[in-house]
C-alpha cells in the first residue's frame, strides 16, 4: 500500500515522501482511511509503531481540506500525557505540514503561560497540550475550545495511569460535541474502553499489535545480582561498547541523579532525565543523547515516556519498574523498525516478585543469565511468595567500585572470557501455578506534564 492510495492531499504526500518515509506502518494503513471518512476512531498502537503521523497526517488534510485556518479558535485539541510527547508532536506535525498554511502550537506546564496565550491570540490551527496546563488556560479562559473539530488523545492509557481522568472528563466536557475523536492507546485496558463508551460515536477500532506485546526483535535478558552490586553490573555491561547509546531505566528520580553521578565519576558521558528537571534541561539531555554528545541517558519512566528515538539498541532496566505493563512501554525504545533489540535488566533477590509479573505478562520465557563474577548471594524466586520492594523505596546504595578494572571488563562473548559462562537458572513453572493473582493497573499519584 502507498500513501498516494490513501487520498491524502498531494503538499502532504511531498512532505512524506522529503521524510523518507516510503510506505504507511500497519497502524497508518488502517487508521488514515477510517479517520478521512470522519469515524471516531479507537486505535491500539504503541510509540514507535507510527501512531503519530497516523492521527496527525489525516488531522492535517481535513484542516486543508476545510478552507481557512489560523483563527483564535483551534480547530483541532490533541492531548498527550507529557511534555516531550507534545514537542515531538509537534515536531511531526510541523514536519508532514511543511508545505502547508497551518499554524500549531504546544501548551504544557514547566513553561511561562505568557508566550502559549501570545500564541493562541495570534490564532492557531492545532493546539497540542498536555492536560493539566490546558486547564489552567481553559480556567483562565485564554483559550476558546468551542471551535475544536477533532480531538485526540493520545497515550490515552498513560494520561489515566497518571491520574489525569479527572482533568480529561473537564476538558471533553467542555468540548463541542459534535466533533471526531480519536483515541490512541498501548492497551485497550477496561478504563479505556469505558472512557471510550462514555466520549465517543461508535468507535472503529485498528489494532495493530496484540496488546502488551513487544517487538519480536527484542532480546531479553536478566542478570540477577544482588543490590548494592548493581552499579558495578551496570557498569560492567555499559564496558562492552562504550559507543553504543543506551538508554537506563531508574525507578526513582533520585535513583536516576545518582546514578548519573556514579557513571560520569566512572568516566561515561551520562544524563537523567526525569520530571524534577526543567523543560530546558530535559530538552539538553534528550537532544545531547540523539547527537551522540552523551551515550548513556538515564530515565525515570514518565519521563521516557515521551521519548522518540529511533533503533535504540539497547535498553538497560537498572530497576524494575513497579508495574508490569511499563516493561513494555521501557522496551518498546529497541528493537523498532525491523532492526534488533536487547532489553538487559539488573534484578536483584528483593524485585523477584516484579520480575514474574513481567514474565507472565509476556507470556514468555525471559532468559535469566547470571554474569560470571556478578552472581547473586541468593537467587531469584519466581514462584507465588517472591519478594517485591516497597513502592518509593530508595535505591540500595553501593559501595566504592572495585579498583583495577575488574567491573570494567568486558562482559565477553566467548566463554574463554567467562569461566562460568552464562549459567542458565532453572526456572520454575512457579509463575503458572501462582498464575491466578490478578494483575491490576496501579494508579500512580496525579501528575502535572
Ligand atoms: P511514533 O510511533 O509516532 O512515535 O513513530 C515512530 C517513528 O517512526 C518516528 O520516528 C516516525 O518519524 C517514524 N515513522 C512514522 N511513520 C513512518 C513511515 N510510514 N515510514 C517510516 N518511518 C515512519
Amino acid at each position: 500500500m502507498s500513501f498516494e492510495s490513501l487520498g491524502l492531499a498531494p503538499a502532504l504526500l511531498r512532505a512524506l515522501a522529503e521524510q523518507g518515509y516510503a510506505e504507511p506502518t500497519p497502524v497508518q494503513a488502517g487508521s488514515i482511511p477510517l479517520v478521512l471518512a470522519g469515524h471516531d476512531l479507537l486505535a491500539a498502537a504503541q510509540t514507535g509503531t507510527g501512531k503519530t503521523a497516523a492521527f496527525a497526517l489525516p488531522l492535517l488534510h481535513k484542516l486543508v481540506d476545510a478552507g481557512p485556518t489560523m483563527t483564535r479558535r483551534p480547530r483541532a485539541l490533541v492531548l498527550t500525557p507529557t511534555r516531550e510527547l507534545a514537542a515531538q508532536i509537534l515536531d511531526n506535525a510541523q514536519a508532514y505540514g511543511k508545505h502547508l498554511r497551518i499554524s500549531a502550537t504546544t501548551i504544557f506546564g514547566g513553561v511561562g503561560m505568557g508566550p502559549q496565550i501570545n500564541a493562541l491570540r495570534r490564532g492557531v490551527d492545532i493546539v497540542i497540550a498536555t492536560p493539566g496546563r490546558l486547564i489552567d488556560h481553559m480556567q483562565q479562559r485564554t483559550i476558546d475550545l468551542s471551535g475544536v473539530e477533532t480531538l485526540v488523545l493520545d497515550e490515552a492509557d498513560r494520561m489515566l495511569d497518571m491520574g489525569f481522568l479527572p482533568a480529561l472528563k473537564r476538558i471533553l466536557g467542555a468540548l463541542p460535541k459534535q466533533r471526531q475523536t480519536l483515541l490512541f492507546s498501548a492497551t485497550f485496558a477496561p478504563e479505556i474502553k469505558a472512557l471510550a463508551m462514555q466520549f465517543m460515536r461508535e468507535p472503529r477500532e485498528v489494532t495493530v499489535t496484540p496488546p502488551n506485546t513487544v517487538a519480536a526483535l527484542v532480546s531479553h535478558h536478566v542478570h540477577p545480582v544482588d543490590a548494592e552490586r548493581k552499579r558495578d553490573l551496570l557498569l560492567h555491561v555499559l564496558a562492552q561498547d562504550s559507543r553504543r547509546q543506551t538508554l537506563v531505566f531508574s525507578r526513582t528520580k533520585h535513583g536516576a541523579d545518582k546514578l548519573v553521578k556514579y557513571l560520569e565519576q566512572a568516566g561515561l558521558r551520562a544524563a537523567a532525565i526525569h520530571g524534577n528537571k526543567s523543560q530546558n534541561a530535559r530538552t539538553k539531555a534528550l537532544g545531547d543523547f540523539k547527537s551522540g554528545r552523551i551515550t548513556v541517558l538515564v530515565a525515570t519512566d514518565i519521563a521516557a515516556r515521551g521519548i522518540d528515538i529511533d533503533q535504540l539498541p539497547m535498553v538497560i532496566n537498572f530497576d524494575l519498574p513497579m508495574v508490569a505493563e511499563d516493561y513494555v512501554h521501557r522496551i518498546g525504545r529497541t528493537g523498532r523498525a525491523g532492526s534488533e533489540g536487547m532489553a538487559v535488566s539488573l534484578v536483584s533477590h528483593d524485585e523477584s516478585g516484579l520480575l514474574r509479573d513481567i514474565r507472565k505478562l509476556l507470556k514468555d520465557e525471559i532468559a535469566i543469565d547470571n554474569v560470571a563474577g556478578f552472581e547473586p548471594s541468593s537467587p531469584l524466586r519466581l514462584d507465588a511468595g517472591a519478594p517485591r520492594p516497597k513502592q518509593g523505596q530508595r535505591q540500595p546504595r553501593s559501595p566504592q567500585r572495585s579498583q583495577g578494572g575488574q567491573s570494567q571488563r568486558p562482559q565477553g562473548s566467548s566463554q574463554a572470557h567467562r569461566p562460568h559462562g552464562h549459567a542458565q537458572q532453572k526456572q520454575g513453572n512457579g509463575e503458572h501455578a501462582a498464575g491466578n493473582r490478578k494483575r491490576r493497573h496501579r494508579p500512580r499519584p496525579a501528575a502535572k506534564a
